[in-house]
């Protein structure tokens, strides 16, 4: 018979990292010995408090069963705890909150909750790909926002067309920034929380990154700021804060209605999540913040080998502020990020990864991750230097 697949999935734009993935294979399978800055999944483990917290409660039958899909409240307590520590915002755990798949799965269900078909929603481009295209699986029409080196990477609101902003339901925003590592400040999420309103589109701002930032700078929550709940909910993973991107945990806060309408597509669809993983999420917001410090001079020591040294060589890309991504336009010579990616991977068996998968305003940048040891980046330098 005809496997045919749905309109919808034929719609989405082309993986634009499968070429490099399958050259990467390639090369692995050939033995070469490949220094990967391409995929954003730190290489350091699960702190091991967590770790430990998880192997007590595996051992709990009552973790062994069906898990609410509301998440169980000790979770959503120790999420609000959390939030009031750290950005002193008060978050009602029955109504304001939600546990997540990781924040990957409630940002992708967001567009089946909100979007009619042919519904608009905003998207900064460059930018994570699930926004773009659970957008399009849902039947929306994504419509793009770019965000321009000339603007440190904030969309220009007011170059949003009238139309437009009226008609879009949803609009996705991520500080700090991947792949940009661009921080935003209080002022641009004025400026968000007074489009929002006046366009009645549901703010979406994905907040992976807020415990990743150098030199002093704690990134604000978008829910600090006057009215922010009233038109939007905010985004928080576990993954990068804790080095637990394989465990599939995070959370969605803010607005109760909007909160309520993604619990209701997801009980559809999902039966939450493993209760025992639940109890090392307790752990993990239970941590220190001397752990939170470590991991940030970890990333900083790595970040300033492979920008200083990059620089040394005649680049000149500013040291990043937050996040574990290095963001810079691709050396002259080269007429894409795509052909500089492959460049770097045939002759220096690096793997990085090209801006134009990010969307078409990433081209002419690459993204680098900083998740491999302060040694692997010196060669990687070291091999910057004789391919270029
Ligand atoms: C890594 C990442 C996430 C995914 O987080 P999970 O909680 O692991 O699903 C979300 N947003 C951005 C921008 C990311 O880079």
């Amino acid at each position: 018979m005809d496997i045919e697949i749905s309109e919808r999935l034929n719609k989405l734009p082309p993986y634009l990292f499968v070429k490099i993935d399958q050259l990467k294979q390639k090369a692995l399978s050939e033995g070469r010995d490949i220094i990967d800055l391409g995929i954003g999944d730190p290489d350091l483990p699960t702190p091991l408090p967590i770790v430990e917290r998880m192997q007590e409660a595996v051992d709990k039958p009552a973790f062994h069963r069906y898990p609410s899909n509301k998440g169980r409240i000790e979770l959503r307590s120790a999420i609000s705890r959390w939030y009031e520590r750290r950005f002193k915002v008060s978050l009602n755990p029955e109504t304001e909150i939600l546990p997540l798949i990781g924040s990957k799965e409630g940002i992708a269900h967001m567009p089946f909750a909100f979007l009619n078909e042919g519904d608009a929603a905003l998207i900064p481009d460059p930018s994570y790909p699930p926004y773009r295209n659970s957008c399009i699986l849902a039947g929306g029409v994504p419509y793009i926002v770019p965000l321009l080196e000339e603007n440190d990477f904030l969309p220009d609101l007011t170059a949003i067309p009238g139309p437009v902003a009226r008609k879009a339901r949803l609009f996705f925003l991520n500080y700090p920034n991947n792949p940009t590592s661009a921080v935003a400040q209080r002022g641009f999420f004025e400026e968000v929380i007074e489009f929002a309103k006046i366009n009645n589109v549901i703010v979406c701002h994905d907040a992976a990154y807020s415990e990743l930032a150098f030199d002093g700078i704690r990134p604000i929550s978008f829910l600090e700021l006057a009215g922010a709940r009233e038109c939007g909910v905010e985004f928080h993973s576990f993954s990068k804060t804790y080095n637990m991107t394989g465990w599939r945990i995070g959370w969605v806060s803010g607005n109760a209605d909007v909160i309520r309408a993604l619990a209701t597509v997801k009980s559809n669809i999902d039966s939450g999540i493993f209760e025992a993983v639940q109890d090392a999420g307790i752990a993990a917001l239970g941590l220190p913040e001397e752990y939170q410090d470590q991991q940030i001079a970890t990333f900083r020591r790595r970040r300033d080998i492979l920008v200083d040294g990059l620089n040394a060589l005649g680049w000149t890309i500013e040291r990043p502020k937050a996040t574990f991504y290095v963001w810079t336009k691709i050396p002259k010579g080269f007429d894409s990020s795509g052909s500089f990616s492959q460049h770097a991977l045939a002759a220096g068996n690096m793997v990085i990864t090209p801006g134009a998968g990010f969307g078409k305003y990433g081209e002419g940048y690459v993204r680098m991750a900083l998740t491999v040891s302060e040694e692997r980046l010196t060669e990687a330098v070291e091999r910057f230097r004789k391919i270029l």
